[in-house]
């Protein structure tokens, strides 16, 4: 069955790159709502849906954007939480045009939507069988998509920074894996980009504490990595949150290579072009009891949230 949540929850803080202060209110929606973002500081269109073809490439954050140029950006941590709670309807209302960074994790996320509760709707749930395998490549950058009995993620990446390395883990997104391994994973950035990015109009409320910052072999967030592979594991946080804007759950096995947000819609761009690679199928009860964010509890949750 299709869930939403039980009651409204609130979260407020600085957006990552614009720096603005602004809340996200994430409230209850019917069955076939799907994930929607609402603008209450714009008074036309204000509603855009978190799907792959509303997503705008960039590297560093996922924007959405409606067909009167309305934005919001960095969706992925929220979109990451929602899709690993198991939630399938809500509407996120942003009181400015990106969603807070909250502590660069999705953690506090995933508190507020365990602490609001999750309902169970009357309608059936359906999902993304993923049916063929298909690849896409940008650069040195590769991301698959393979037949699988549940949503697996599996990821590789490779830095110069020594505090980074080459980190690969995998992990079947069953039995509430998102909110026990992933969730509290924060986003991460050398420091040499620092400045770059600041000099282009990002990163501009990215501080020590909601971002692990990095510069060759040392951490000089305060407080150190919460995981010795942190970072691999916020790369696999956004791509739950990325290819939760297929509209449903997937079901088949991503691989990503030094992949990011615009490889991973680049995937779900190709995925969807090609109408053998994929289709709608009703979740089963087997295939349902091992979506992402079926029997989370609270206790699941790490200690940092
Ligand atoms: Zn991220």
């Amino acid at each position: 069955m299709q869930t939403t949540l039980d009651t409204t929850v609130a979260f407020e803080g600085k957006g990552l790159h614009t720096g603005a202060l602004a809340s996200a209110v994430v409230r209850p929606a019917p069955a076939d709502h799907g994930i929607i973002f609402r603008r209450t500081d714009v008074t036309v269109q204000a509603d855009v849906p978190a799907l792959w073809n509303h997503v705008i490439v960039s590297p560093l954050n996922t924007r959405i954007e409606n067909a009167a140029g309305t934005t919001v950006s960095t969706i992925e941590h929220i979109m990451a939480a929602l899709a690993g709670c198991g939630i399938h309807n809500a509407l996120v209302e942003v009181s400015g045009p990106e969603v807070p960074i909250l502590d660069g994790s999705a953690a506090e996320f995933v508190l507020g939507f365990l602490r609001a509760g999750i309902r169970r709707l009357s309608s059936p749930l359906r999902v993304i069988e993923v049916r063929k395998p298909v690849s896409v490549q940008l650069g040195d950058a590769h991301a698959t998509l393979t037949p699988a009995d549940t949503l697996h993620i599996d990821f590789e990446i490779d830095f110069a920074d020594r505090a980074i390395g080459h980190q690969e883990k995998t992990l079947n997104m069953s039995n509430g894996a998102f909110v026990r391994e992933l969730c509290d994973s924060r986003t991460f950035c050398r420091s040499a980009d620092v400045d770059a990015m600041r000099a282009r109009g990002l990163a501009l409320g990215g501080t020590l504490e909601n971002a692990v910052v990095v510069d060759g072999s040392a951490v000089l967030s305060p407080g150190g990595l919460r995981h010795s592979d942190e970072a691999v594991r916020h790369k696999m946080l956004d791509a739950l949150g990325d290819l939760y804007t297929a509209g449903a759950p997937i079901v088949g096995r991503y691989t990503g290579h030094k992949a990011g947000h615009a490889v991973t819609n680049a995937l779900l761009r190709a995925l969807f072009e090609d109408p053998d690679a994929w289709g709608w199928a009703e979740a089963d009860a087997a295939t349902a009891a091992r979506l992402p964010g079926v029997g989370v509890r609270m206790s699941d949750l790490p200690a940092v949230a």
